[in-house]
């Protein structure tokens, strides 16, 4: 069940201090991708709590990919590739964004998302929600319906869920 998950999550999300750079504490993933009966309950809870009738999951480059694959797989949904600046072939719709240094790009192909489409929206960690509030922005210009978005763990200090809008937000993780 989801508490087991949820317990799993703790153990299995490595702490990397000052990485990328100082100041940073880095939430890693990769020993829970690594561990086959906590990915798989990860998926499941993600897959639980979505909303009705998702048709799409959009999962941020490179590690929203990871968990977004699957469990577009678990809803019977497509999959939608949010990417960096300059991947896909295109044509392509782009959302530029500021980050705290500088500043960033999403981009999707807007022809794989039919006109009112319904998208969850998933990423592993919801730091400052500079990407998700870029992603979500692109997606309702591109004329699809944001219906919920799913974090593995949210950071909570850095207040993201308030660029969110409102919209509905699950996550397996609360940290301060
Ligand atoms: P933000 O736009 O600030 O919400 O940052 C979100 C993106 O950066 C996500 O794709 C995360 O994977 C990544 N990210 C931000 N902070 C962290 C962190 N402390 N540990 C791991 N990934 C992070």
């Amino acid at each position: 069940g989801r508490a087991d998950v949820l317990a799993r999550i703790d153990e299995l999300v490595r702490l990397v201090p000052d990485y990328p750079q100082p100041g940073v504490l880095f939430r890693d993933i990769t020993p829970l991708l690594a561990d086959g009966p906590a990915f798989a309950g990860v998926v499941e809870a993600m897959a639980a709590a979505a909303p009705e009738g998702v048709d799409l999951v959009a999962g941020m480059e490179a590690r929203g990919f990871l968990l977004a694959a699957p469990v577009s797989v678990a809803l019977g949904a497509g999959l939608l590739p949010v990417r960096k600046a300059g991947k896909l072939p295109g044509p392509t719709a782009v959302e530029h964004y500021e980050l705290e240094y500088g500043h960033a790009s999403v981009e999707i192909h807007p022809f794989t998302v039919p006109e009112g489409a319904r998208v969850l929206v998933i990423d592993d960690v919801l730091a400052t929600g500079g990407t998700a509030a870029a992603t979500v922005a692109l997606l309702e210009r591109c004329g699809a319906e944001v219906v919920g978005l799913s974090f593995l763990v949210e950071l909570e200090g850095l207040d993201g869920r308030a660029r969110l809008g409102g919209l509905p937000v699950d996550v397996l993780v609360r940290v301060p």
